[in-house]
């Protein structure tokens, strides 16, 4: 698949759209406007990828909204060579992003599908994230800790292993409420004992599976 004149027109009007919705961190912008987003959609939906709407990538489950992946990906203030670690690769799209920023993206996904599929696609983009198979709502306690964690996926709390393998000054950033609607959660680790907690607005994700999220 080629990346056209046409393909780089409608991502600046996508970083138009999300720079009129609040995001103003010119680092996020860029990596979204560096992944083309149209390789994720077959042939015949190649007219949605650039629409600031999620998207099904079959098993049920879908590639985030743009803006969702830049207010995720904002609040984490990545800074380049940070260990990242994703929790619902997905598609994959948000991996990319994160690693346009330079970061070490180790990203875990449940559903064996879409890890099989991720992990064969996004190479061949060029892009190469450390893939997991498994349930990340424990994290990964083995690669850890983490500079950053981000949840893709609506958890009922929040996970106390992912907080675990937060360094300190760590952030999260998690959507936390019921199946249909979450607020955007962003805690950051002060201490082994102090989080500071922030809350945003409501998003809607499918639900995260699995030990510490609903089962
Ligand atoms: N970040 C993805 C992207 O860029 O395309 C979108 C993620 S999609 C909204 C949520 C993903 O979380 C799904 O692929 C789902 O299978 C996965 N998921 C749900 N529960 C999980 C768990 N416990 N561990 C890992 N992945 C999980």
């Amino acid at each position: 698949m080629e990346d056209s004149y046409k393909h780089r027109g409608m991502r600046k009007a996508l970083i138009r759209i999300l720079t009129e919705k609040g995001i103003d961190d010119h680092r996020v912008l860029q990596a979204i406007n560096n992944v083309p987003r149209h390789f994720f959609f077959e042939k015949a939906f190649l007219e949605h990828a650039y629409q600031d709407k999620a998207f099904p990538i079959g098993e049920g489950q879908t590639i985030s909204q743009p803006y969702t992946v830049a207010f995720q990906t904002q609040q984490l203030q990545i800074q380049p060579g940070e260990r990242i670690l994703e929790i619902g690769t997905g598609s994959g799209y948000q991996a990319c992003v994160l690693l346009e920023m330079g970061a070490e993206v180790h990203t875990i996904e449940y559903n064996k599908v879409l890890f099989l599929k991720t992990k064969r696609f996004l190479p061949k983009m060029g892009y190469t994230p450390q893939f997991y198979y498994g349930d990340g709502s424990k994290g990964i306690p083995t690669q850890a800790p983490f500079d950053k964690i981000i949840v893709t996926a609506g958890a009922p709390t929040v996970p106390a292993s992912l907080i675990k393998q937060l360094k300190r000054n760590g952030i999260l950033i998690i959507p936390v409420g019921n199946n249909k609607k979450q607020k955007m959660v962003k805690l950051t680790k002060a201490s082994e004992n102090k989080l500071i907690k922030k809350a945003f607005d409501n998003f809607s994700f499918v639900p995260l599976l699995g030990e510490e999220g609903w089962g």
